[in-house]
């Protein structure tokens, strides 16, 4: 019987094994295809994100250094509202490098990490859970003392488990060209329905395009409107869920939601590798599988930690429904230099915040 058995091998299912195999535990990690593949992710992240990873990891994965945003209440020619930091703000990374880099410390931790097994049930008992998957060979079980279900934001743990559902799950596209653009900023466009169309310049690998929107919302024609106004060639299109608005409750009595599964994102960007990871760091120091009652500390835990910000982001997302003219009298006021960290909304009364603003007024 493994201590734990994880399901989903992306940032917090790799983050999970990994601390947790550190621990001591014996930690079985299991991915239903091949470790960061398809790509569904735009992999724009805070530099925080370097405290998650090993040697070597910023020679391999870093792609460029986005000092800000140029945020548009219209489309591709229409006026830029620039908000910016006097200092790198974000990195646009490899995703797909970054998972294999996850999945590689998790291995190197002493975590069992195996690619090709979809898990299709999961019940759980008193004492232990038991995992059914089919792998290479055929269906496999396994037996846990704890299951941790990280298999992002249409989980197969969740429902098996009877666990809520996220608020809402937004739908997201992507697709890229090869331009080869070095600039530090990215730009932010209003026009999708309740959420936001994006260019991430990605240095040597070329330009992202993107764009997010719930369901109902004709994502593929506002998407073909961002890339006519840019007036660009794109392949290599994706896509994927975006889910927003954590559920009441992320665990059961002997399992436990980590990442996309649990809605651990910034509800006004989507954003949700560091989120997942931090929740995952929580997830490994507050529970022991050998105390099913522990489950309730990782509850609070990410919660504490996390909550207050998904609140605020919450309340920035409502801005992008704002009929346009207000739109454009915020932004103008607005932009200019900012203090604010990207994944923590509540830096917006931070020192370093009221800085930014304050020599903006002197200036
Ligand atoms: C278009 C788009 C752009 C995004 N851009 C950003 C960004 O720039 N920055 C950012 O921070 N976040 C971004 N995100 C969000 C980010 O991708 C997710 O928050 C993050 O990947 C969450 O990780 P996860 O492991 O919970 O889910 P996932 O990355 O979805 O990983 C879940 C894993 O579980 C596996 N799995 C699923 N079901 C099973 C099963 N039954 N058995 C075994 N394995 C299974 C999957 O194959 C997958 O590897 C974006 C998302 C989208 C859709």
């Amino acid at each position: 019987m493994y201590d734990f058995v994880v399901v989903g091998v992306g940032p917090p299912g790799a983050r999970f094994a990994r601390r947790a195999a550190e621990d001591g535990y014996d930690v079985l990690a299991v991915e239903k295809g091949t470790i960061g593949e398809p790509l569904a992710c735009s992999g724009h992240v805070s530099t925080d994100i370097w405290e998650f990873t090993g040697d070597g990891a910023r020679e391999e994965l870093f792609q460029n250094e986005i000092y800000g945003a140029r945020f548009h209440v219209g489309g591709p020619h229409s006026e830029a509202y620039p908000f910016y930091k006097d200092e790198v703000a974000s990195n646009v990374i490899d995703r797909v490098g970054l998972d294999r880099h996850l999945a590689d410390l998790a291995r190197e931790a002493g975590a069992d990490v195996r690619e090709g097994h979809t898990v299709t049930a999961v019940t759980e008992h008193h004492d232990r859970v038991e995992v059914t998957a089919n792998g290479p060979d055929g269906t496999v079980e396994f037996e846990a003392k704890m299951l941790a279900g990280c298999d992002g934001a249409r989980s197969r743990v969740r429902d098996e488990l009877d666990l809520p559902e996220p608020d809402e799950l937004l739908h997201g596209v992507l697709a890229f060209s090869e331009e080869d653009d070095h600039q530090n900023f990215v730009d932010v466009h209003l026009t999708a329905p309740t959420f936001f169309a994006w260019r991430i310049p990605r240095g040597d690998a070329g330009v992202e395009y993107g764009l997010a929107a719930p369901p109902g919302v004709q994502v593929t024609k506002h998407f073909e409107e961002l890339i006519d106004g840019y007036e660009i060639d794109v392949s290599h299109r994706c896509s994927g869920p975006i889910p927003i608005g954590p559920p009441d409750r992320v665990t059961s009595r002997r399992a436990f939601l980590i990442g996309d599964a649990a809605a651990q994102t910034k509800p006004f960007t989507g954003g949700g590798i560091l989120y997942s990871m931090t929740s995952a760091d929580h997830a490994a120091r507050e529970i022991d599988p050998d105390r099913p009652t522990t489950l309730a500390a990782y509850e609070h835990a990410w919660r504490d930690d996390l909550e207050r910000e998904q609140e605020l982001g919450h309340y920035l997302r409502r801005a992008y429904s704002l009929p346009e003219p207000v739109q454009h009298l915020g932004l103008g006021a607005l932009s200019g230099e900012i203090g604010v960290h990207m994944d923590r909304p509540t830096s917006l009364v931070s020192p370093s915040h009221l800085k930014a603003m304050l020599s903006r007024s002197r200036d």
